[in-house]
């Protein structure tokens, strides 16, 4: 199942998050149906990423945006253990410090962009620049309206260094968030998550979906569009992830290099003297 088209934001078209179902979830009837397709599906992605850090071609970067209870950990966690760790790396992006901000946007971030052969998972990006920044007026309108120019300049720039970018925004009802908000402080292990900037944030709802709309329509370009994953069912949101994620990696074409060194010639000369020895 191939979910890219479906939720794909056509570049150049206008996002209206109002028009997609955040309970959307395919055709698949429930988490328990759709478990043996998502292990079929982490382990494909297990295979092709030992390629990508074999070859050393390709990069991907994955990068997650999404409302606080959204379910960045959750993808990441979720991504990332389908991945050996050697050739991995997540980096959550927090308030900026004095010398991060002290540069443009974009400086922390490029330094954090996996080389080729490296898969980077991004809880948070720069796009915290124009959604964040924009809603709690960090900085004048003048200066963030140009960062989407920006923000499109440097990611082809990335594809054009061999880096695949996959934007993933988790996109949940207002009311799916104060259910998990609620569970959270229930749960006892989990408690240490919610915080009352959670809810101050969340009286910002409005504001956000103006400033994810914003982001979805000037960002999604044909070299690195987003995708929106309806995220109400973790267990969808995961699965529409790793496909899409294993889609993209299938396009990729990656193959193991060749040997660098003459096989027959060393079990010759290894092997055979071993048999006779
Ligand atoms: P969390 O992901 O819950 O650990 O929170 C990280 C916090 O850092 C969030 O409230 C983000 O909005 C904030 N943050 C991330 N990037 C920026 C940025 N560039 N400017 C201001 N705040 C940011
Ligand atoms: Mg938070």
């Amino acid at each position: 199942m191939d979910y890219r088209q479906h939720l794909m934001i056509k570049p150049g078209t206008k996002a209206k998050l109002a028009d997609i179902d955040p309970g959307f979830h395919g055709h698949h009837e429930s988490h328990e149906k759709a478990m043996p397709e998502l292990a079929a599906a982490l382990d494909e992605i297990s295979g092709l990423q030992e390629l990508l850090y074999a070859e050393k071609k390709h990069a991907l970067l994955i990068v997650l945006q999404g409302i606080d209870a959204a379910g960045k950990d959750g993808v990441c966690w979720h991504v990332i253990r389908a991945m050996n760790p050697q050739g991995t790396r997540v980096t959550g992006f927090k308030q900026p410090s004095a010398e991060e901000r002290a540069h443009d946007f974009l400086w922390r971030i490029h330094k954090q962009v996996p080389g080729r052969g490296g898969v980077g998972v991004f809880n948070r990006s720069h796009y915290e620049d124009v959604l964040v920044v924009r809603v709690h007026d960090l900085a004048p309108k003048s200066v963030w309206e140009r960062r989407y120019d920006a923000i499109n300049a440097f990611e082809k720039g990335l594809t054009h260094a061999g880096v695949t970018v996959l934007k993933f925004f988790l996109y949940i009802s207002k009311e799916e968030q104060l259910e998990r908000f609620k569970r959270r402080l229930d749960d006892p292990a989990r408690r240490w998550k919610i915080s009352e900037a959670d809810y101050a944030e969340r009286e910002r709802w409005d504001d956000y979906v103006a400033a994810y709309e914003a982001m979805l329509s000037n960002c999604s370009t044909d070299h690195a569009p987003w995708y929106v994953l309806p995220s109400n069912h973790k267990w969808f949101r995961n699965l529409a992830a790793s496909q899409i994620i294993l889609e993209t990696m299938k396009d990729m074409h990656l193959k193991a290099p060749e040997p660098t060194v003459d096989i027959d010639e060393i079990r010759k000369k290894y092997h055979q003297a071993e048999k006779e020895g």
